[in-house]
């Protein structure tokens, strides 16, 4: 039910839609699933696939697609930098509104 790989290693090109995975089962059941990133230290991340949503069936490639855009926005995994306009799963934010990338070049933050 997990994807095999997890998105490659963090690029800013990339879009945070590559680390959001909809997984239909047999029986039609739908789940979100996100691939969040935990900071246990400064240096060691801990991530994993979490179910963000679950549905017990969708009736058309529109609902599974706007199921997708609200996790998407969901404030618990992702995050839009203020400052750079990037939108980062939450564990690349570092806080809700500043991405980690402009905590290190603009703001003197240490990591
Ligand atoms: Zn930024």
């Amino acid at each position: 039910m997990t994807p095999d790989h997890p998105p490659a290693s963090r690029d800013p090109a990339r879009s945070a839609e590559e680390f959001v995975r909809l997984v239909r089962t047999r029986d039609g059941e739908v789940t979100v699933l996100v691939y969040t990133t935990k900071w246990l230290t400064p240096y060691t991340s801990r991530s994993q696939w979490v179910v963000a949503r679950r549905r017990s069936s969708l009736d058309s490639e529109a609902e599974a697609r706007a199921l997708v855009e609200e996790v998407l926005h969901d404030p618990a995994f992702f995050g839009t930098c203020g400052e750079c306009g990037d939108h980062n799963p939450r564990g690349w934010m570092h806080s809700a509104i500043l991405c980690q990338g402009c905590a290190l070049t603009g703001h003197g933050v240490v990591y």
